[in-house]
């Protein structure tokens, strides 16, 4: 299969990382959209998109949360920050291995949409 997510899993693409351990990676987008974008995946192909997420795999989607909460303060994003994940086409979504964007560092626009 290929997907960029995973091929950054096994470093054939280089990344920056912010956080890693066994099954989460944390690493900066490549196109910034805030002074602070941090994309944070689960190593493993479990799901394409938000969409996916069920019992099975709930588990590691709420680790995930543990990992954001721990990047906003190791970024020192006190002031508060955003977590976005978009799920398919109307979303915009460009990359199918569900991942969430981090975004802070300024006032983010209040409009989502
Ligand atoms: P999506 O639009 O699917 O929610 O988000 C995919 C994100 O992945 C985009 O913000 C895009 O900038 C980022 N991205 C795409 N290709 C790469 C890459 O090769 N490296 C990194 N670090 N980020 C990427
Ligand atoms: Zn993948």
């Amino acid at each position: 299969m290929d997907c960029l997510f995973c091929e950054i899993v096994k470093g054939g693409i280089p990344s920056t990382k912010v956080y890693e351990d066994e099954t989460v990676l944390a690493f900066k987008d490549i196109k910034p959209m805030a002074p602070v974008h941090i994309i944070v995946i689960p190593k493993e192909h479990i799901a394409e998109s938000a969409a996916g997420i069920n019992s099975e795999n709930s588990a590691i989607i709420a680790h995930i949360f543990e990992i954001i909460a721990k990047i906003a303060k190791e970024q020192e994003l006190d002031n508060g920050f955003r977590v976005i994940t978009n799920s398919g086409e109307d979303a915009a979504q460009t990359v199918n291995h569900i991942h969430f964007h981090i975004l802070g560092g300024k006032k983010l626009p209040e409009k989502l949409a």
